[in-house]
Formats: C-alpha cells, structure tokens, sequence
C-alpha cells in the first residue's frame, strides 16, 4: 500500500532526518514508527503526506507514484498531535470539513458526518464547538474528521499525546478497534514504546533518520536486532552486561554461562536479558550473577529488585511476596533461552 524508496530529506541547515530509507507498508496494515526525540517520525509521516518533500528517494500510495502529489491527491487523513480542530465550527461541521472540500453536497455531508459521529460515540455533542470538549472528546472528533473522508491511509502524528494516562488506555483500546473494522492502512508516529507494542502489527525502531529494525511487536520485543534497540524497547530496560569467552566459559558479571554458538576464546560480546526472564536464586550458583539487593521498587503484581555488585547492576522482576529484602545477598539468575547475545553491537543469531 505504502512503497518507500531510497527516500531522503535534508534540511535548509544540513539536518539529514531521513537517511536512504526503504520500507514497504502493507494494505490494512498498523504500522507504527517507533523512535527518540528527533529520529525523523514526523518528517517521515510528513513526507507520506505530501506536506514535506523528500531530497531524494520516492513515495508510492497503492502502487502510485505520489513523490511530486499534493496532498490532497493522496487520499491519506492526517490527525495531528493537537487535533488541528475548528474552533469556531460545531462537532458535525468539523467532522464533515473534508467532506465539503470534496464538494460533497450538504445534506449528504451532514448525514455522514452524524453517521461517523454515533460510530465514535459523539452523537451527544454534535452541536459543542471544540472548547467546550474535553481532551479525549476533541480526539475524538479528529478520528471522526479523519474516518469520515475514509481515506486509503490515515497517519496519525502522536495521536495520544494530549490525554492523561487512563483516558490514553481507553483511547488506544478504542483506536485499535476502530481501525480493525475499517480495515485502512493506518501508520502512527509514537515515542512511547508502550504504545507502539500494544497497538500495531508492525514497528519501525527509528534511530537518527534510519531504520533501525522493523518487525512484529513481539519480534521487536523479543529479539531486538541491536543494542539500541535493545535499550529503547522495554517498559524495564534490558540488563546489558559485557562478558568475555574464556576456558570454554562465558564469563559475564561473576557468572560463568555456556558459550552460544560462533563464539571463540577471547571473543567480547554484551550480554541481554530482560528483568521479567532473570530469577532470583537466595543460594549461590554459578550460572546467575552474584550481588546486593538495594532497590525494591513495587510493580503492584510484581516488584523490580535492583541488584548490585561494585560496578554492575542487574534488574529482575519478581513476583510479589517473593522479593527479598533490601540488603540481602541474592545470586540473579538470567533465562538462558530468552537471554541475547550482541557482538559489536549487533544479535547473534540463535542457534
Ligand atoms: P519528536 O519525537 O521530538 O517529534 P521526531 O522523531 O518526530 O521527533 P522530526 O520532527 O522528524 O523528529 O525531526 C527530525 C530532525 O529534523 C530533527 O533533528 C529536527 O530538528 C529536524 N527538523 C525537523 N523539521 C525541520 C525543519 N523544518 N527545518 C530544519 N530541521 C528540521
């Protein structure tokens, strides 16, 4: 549905924010481009939407070639961070917007907008201007403006950012099903981890105008194809460790583990493991890292204990009733078959 080609912008300044980037998105997909601050989200979003040109590369829309097409020929829907709102029109005059700009007769415009406006639950507030809603309202009424056209695309700009956590919950829950009945290729831009996880079929891990992996949710999660990566996913962040082959041993922060496949005497690599796959042993044992407890955080179903010996620290979490107690020497024991192995910076594949 969305074909992007070697695409590259540099702006007015030298700022290269997307660097030779290629990426297939598919019909019906939920794609979610994933990244810091400043990685080229937006511009990527943007360029999709004909609001910026690329320096370079091509954008494709449904097998069209849409690199010099205004937006309006794109038949794509943006809803922006802020909404972008009306303020002086009513909910069903903002919802039916596009559709004037479409020509759309009046009467007929109305009745859809009414129409996608009791599809998203805001039949009682057609006749409200945008002031009088509340957060979670207002984004609403962008949904509905962004629906009503039904567009090939829609592209959604931080959709969520606006509302505060719980109302953000309900609305990710609502946008996943609104977008599974309408089945359009949607393509949303988060920095939230959380978000992207939870909502799409897919993610792009962008990290300075590239990408950095693109993959399911869980191969994301999972197996995160380099460090950063593997840094940036995680509501917990990954326990990265260095560790050396030596004597036929991994040696990784006073553990001694067995050696993955590829790996030689001498070879250096950063060992990973997520805190929810590394235990807590109260015994010593040679395959998990010896230290001190000094941090008990409580996850309401869970607790994540720091652990500490002189310079390293290793996280796990832990079942509730089953933390330790602050001070207490523990011995954190990684799941050897959901642990990764990065050399220079990149996974080794599983054996
Ligand atoms: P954020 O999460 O903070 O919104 P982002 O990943 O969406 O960030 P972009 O807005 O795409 O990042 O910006 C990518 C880079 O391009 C940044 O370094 C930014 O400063 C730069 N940039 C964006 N727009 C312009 C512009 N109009 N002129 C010059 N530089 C720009």
């Amino acid at each position: 549905m969305i074909s992007l080609h070697g695409l590259t912008k540099v702006f007015p300044g030298g700022v290269r924010a997307l660097d030779d980037l290629d990426l297939e998105i598919g019909d019906g997909e939920f794609f979610a481009l994933l990244g810091p601050s400043g990685c080229g989200k937006t511009t990527l979003l943007r360029t999709i939407a004909g609001l910026e040109t690329p320096t370079s590369g091509t954008v494709a829309i449904g097998g069209t070639d849409v690199t010099n097409a205004p937006p309006g020929r794109r038949d794509v829907a943006m809803v922006f961070q802020d909404y972008a709102l009306f303020p002086h029109m009513d909910v069903v005059d903002n919802i039916a917007y596009p559709l004037r700009i479409k020509k759309v007769p009046r009467a007929e415009r109305r009745a859809k907008a009414a129409e996608t406006a009791a599809r998203l639950s805001l039949s009682e507030l057609l006749d409200r201007r945008p002031g009088q809603l509340s957060g979670g309202q207002q984004q609403r009424v962008a949904l509905a403006r962004a629906v009503a056209c039904r567009p090939k695309v829609f592209l959604f700009d931080e959709p969520l950012s606006n509302l505060d956590a719980r109302l953000r919950l309900e609305a990710r829950t609502f946008l996943k099903r609104l977008q599974r009945e309408l089945g359009v290729t949607t393509v949303f831009v988060t920095h939230d981890q959380g978000e992207a996880l939870a909502l799409a079929d897919r993610i792009a891990v962008m990290s300075g105008g590239r990408l950095a992996q693109v993959g399911t949710p869980a191969e994301v999660f999972q197996r995160p194809a380099d460090l950063f990566v593997a840094s940036f996913i995680g509501s917990t962040p990954m326990n990265l460790l260095p560790g050396r082959v030596v004597d036929g041993g991994l040696h990784v922060a006073g553990a001694t583990l067995p050696v993955p496949a590829g790996l030689a005497d001498g070879d250096e690599i950063t060992y990973g493991v997520r805190p929810e796959y590394t235990d807590l042993s109260t015994t010593p044992r040679p395959d998990a890292f010896p230290g001190h407890v000094v941090v008990l955080e409580n996850l309401g179903t869970a607790h994540l204990v720091t652990v500490e010996n002189g310079d390293t620290i290793v996280q796990a979490v832990v079942p509730e009733g089953s933390e330790p107690e602050p001070g207490a020497a523990v011995w954190a024991v990684p799941r050897q078959d959901r642990a990764l192995v990065y050399r220079d910076g990149t996974l080794l594949p599983s054996d």
